[in-house]
Order: C-alpha cells, then structure tokens, then sequence
C-alpha cells in the first residue's frame, strides 16, 4: 500500500466499524508491516497517529528479492543462494521479533512456500525467532494461507507450533484472505493442528 494511501484506509474502516460493530462482531484495525532493519523503527512510529489495534511484523523480502510474490523467481537460483535468501529472511524476521513493536509475527516459515527449500533446515533459526517473542511478550499467526499454495501446510510448520507452545507463546489464527471468499478459511483444521502442537483447547478464544 502506498504510504498516501493509510488515511483512506484507516478512514473507511472507521466508517465500516461504526455501521458493522455490534454485540457480537467486532472490527479490529490492522495493518501488516514489512520489515526492514533500516526504517523499521521509523514507520512504527509514523503509525502510531493512526488508531490502530494491531500490527503484523511480517518479512517478505531479502534484500530486493520477494520470497513470496512468484515460484519463478526461485527458479533459477542456486542452493547456494536460496540459502542466502532464507539466512537474510530469518535474521529480519528475528529482528521484528526482537523489537516488540508488532502485535503479532505474520507467516514465519513464509520462505517454504513455493517449495523450494528444506524447511526443517532452519528450525534453529526458527527457535531463535520464537525465543525473541518469548522474551517481548510476542504472539505469532497461526497463517492458513500455506495450505493452498506449493508448501501444502500452514504457516509455521507443526514442529514449529511444537515450540512455540512450550515457550507458551498465544497464537492467532488468520486466513491472510487476498478474496472474501478465503476469509476463515480453514480454520477448524488450524485449531486441531494447534490442539496436536499441545495447545489445550480449553485455552482457545474465538472472537
Ligand atoms: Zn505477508
């Protein structure tokens, strides 16, 4: 989204969560944004004159290279350098995790979606983010949107889910829905897969 356009975002969900809020649906209004070591703090803050309830910190690049906009891209790449890409994705996804300005750590294995990579390679990678949300009160997605791309599972993977529910760090569920369509999608089977990573569902709050 182009910075310009925030305003008219923030204004029409504003307008939306006056005619939609009721007893029982509330609206929330969120952003998702991308991390850059560079301006990360900059834009935080820039955010904050707007009423936002959350934001999503959420890595989709390396350098100039988008993990996640094309399967081509990764095509002509070496193992060599995926491995670079996925170095550089969890060191910036560390780095959001560490500052504590998100509400909560969108898609973290997102480098695994096109199917490319060994992503259990970087689970130690992974236990390194989870320990940063850990340790700045953090919350991490639960994202459905895996499922229905080459990768085949949610975001992040079980094994992951595994440890985040040791640290007893909360999960959201989310849909990630580019379409009204996708919105939910797949929910109930999220909530058995976070119900086997050991979190006690008697602990599961739907809003
Ligand atoms: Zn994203």
């Amino acid at each position: 989204m182009p910075p310009e356009k925030i305003d008219e975002y923030v204004e029409t969900l504003l307008k939306l969560k006056k005619e939609l809020d009721s007893e029982n649906f509330t609206l929330r209004l969120g952003l998702e944004v991308d991390f850059f070591f560079e301006n990360s703090q900059q834009v935080v803050k820039d955010l904050e004159s707007y009423p936002l309830d959350y934001l999503i910190g959420s890595v989709h690049y390396a350098g100039t290279f988008s993990v996640d906009h094309d399967s081509s891209d990764w095509v002509p790449l070496s193992k060599e350098e995926m491995k670079q890409i996925c170095e550089e994705y969890w060191k910036k996804l560390e780095g959001a995790a560490s500052c504590g300005a998100y509400t909560f750590i969108g898609h973290p294995d997102l480098p695994k979606k096109f199917g490319f990579i060994d992503n259990d390679a970087y689970l130690p990678h992974a236990l390194r983010v989870l320990d940063a949300v850990q340790q700045s009160h953090g919350a991490i997605e639960l994202n459905t949107s895996g499922w229905f791309k080459d990768c085949k599972e949610q975001y992040p993977s079980s094994k992951v889910l595994k440890e985040a529910a040791l640290r007893r760090i909360p999960v959201i569920i989310n849909s990630d829905a580019h379409h009204p369509d996708h919105i939910a999608r797949n929910f109930s089977a999220a909530a058995e897969v976070l119900k086997a990573a050991g979190y006690p569902a008697e602990n599961f709050n739907i809003f």
